[in-house]
């Protein structure tokens, strides 16, 4: 596969921005995690770490995508009115200085990107992230920090950028700063940290390391990364969150049950992930299936939640559904109309949906 593929110029933007968004975060959370190390933690109250990467994530890429797709929409996570707020002016000139830094640490994606110069383009920029999404045409979504709580804790966290085209997604870039290239248990993680998991639809999905190299990438030299066709329930690996209060971990341990997995080691095969990185150790096949199940009756996804990894799984050879297998739809706005994900390779998806309309009836 040369770069004479389709959406060729949008997956190297969509890289660039990406990559320099991660490396933004990924200082960010390594000055965390040596607070952490030092014996301080980030409480939920001292936002400033994640409000800042957040920020500056969204306005790079959103800057990038200005210029070199203008017509182009973006469904973005933030906007930027408590910025812009009275007591927003300190944080705001760190935003300012944290993307001035790493646009010179980039400095050979500036023709491409373009360079945040003030503090009134970056406003602009986070705001160019108000688009409702829709049915009909063609839209960015972002997700400038998946997973804040990851983020805060020094875990996992991933920069998520997808392209919708008539609902459906098209290409999907997902940067992961923290994530080791080998995952096989939850506290066996090996291998080059940071990666990049990319995949355009007719095309395939790839990863590369995020960090090694400054410069893109063409798909032909990353690796073509494929899911698992394994369905043996000693061997099934699971990747779910971290968090309790976004995804119900009691209802998929009854899941996992009915699927046939052995008490005594269920806990080896869950693999638990803050953040679109589960759908990229999902995609690269170091695991076997996907459970998200609500934890609420009336919360909505939130696309830029999963339109990346949503391609992702499907150029990788799985399958994604809500709780009852339909496909996620991702032309109904800002959220998703369905409830709860559910992802995995082809030969074991319909038997997880089964399981979960056993447990959940
Ligand atoms: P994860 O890292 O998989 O726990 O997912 C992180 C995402 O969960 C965040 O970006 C939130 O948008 C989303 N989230 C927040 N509340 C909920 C909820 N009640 N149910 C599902 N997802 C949620
Ligand atoms: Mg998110």
């Amino acid at each position: 596969m040369s770069s004479n593929h389709p959406y060729a110029k949008e997956l190297e933007i969509a890289t660039l921005a990406v990559k320099r968004a991660s490396l933004l975060t990924k200082g960010l959370s390594d000055s965390i995690q040596s607070l952490q190390k030092s014996g301080n933690t980030i409480t939920k109250d001292d936002k400033s770490p994640v409000t800042v990467g957040d920020f500056a994530s969204q306005a790079i890429v959103n800057y990038a995508i200005g210029r070199n797709f203008p017509e182009d929409e973006i469904v973005g996570e933030e906007d930027s009115e408590s910025l812009q707020a009275e007591d927003g002016a300190e944080i705001s000139s760190k935003i300012l200085q944290l993307i001035k830094d790493v646009q010179s640490e980039t400095s050979s994606y500036n023709g491409k990107l373009g360079q945040l110069e003030d503090i009134n383009q970056v406003y602009e920029s986070i705001d160019k992230g108000n688009s409702q999404g829709g049915s009909k045409g063609r839209f960015w979504a972002l997700d400038p920090i998946d997973g804040t709580k990851g983020f805060l804790r020094g875990d996992q966290f991933a920069v998520c950028l997808a392209l919708i085209e008539d609902g459906k997604v098209v290409l999907g870039v997902i940067g992961c700063p923290n994530l080791s290239e080998t995952i096989i248990a939850n506290d066996k993680h090996s291998g080059i940290v940071g990666g990049l998991y990319s995949a355009i639809k007719g095309v395939g999905a790839y990863y590369t390391p995020l960090f090694t190299s400054q410069e893109f990438i063409p798909l032909d030299k990353q690796k073509r990364i494929s899911m698992t066709d394994n369905t043996t329930p000693e061997t099934l690996k699971v990747v779910e969150g971290v968090e309790k209060g976004h995804s119900s971990h009691s209802t998929q341990a009854q899941i996992k049950e009915k699927l046939g997995f052995n008490p005594n080691t269920v806990s080896q095969q869950t693999l638990n992930l803050d953040s679109q990185v589960k759908y990229c150790v999902l995609a690269s096949g170091q695991a076997d299936i996907y459970l998200r199940l609500p934890v609420s009756d009336t919360y909505r996804e939130k696309i830029w939640d999963h339109a990346a990894g949503n391609v992702l799984i499907y150029e990788s050879g799985g399958q994604v559904g809500d709780i009852t297998g339909k496909p996620l739809d991702f032309g109904t706005g800002r959220t998703l109309n369905s409830k709860g994900v559910i992802a995995g390779n082809k030969q074991i998806f319909d038997k997880v949906i089964n399981a979960v309309q056993q447990v959940l009836n």
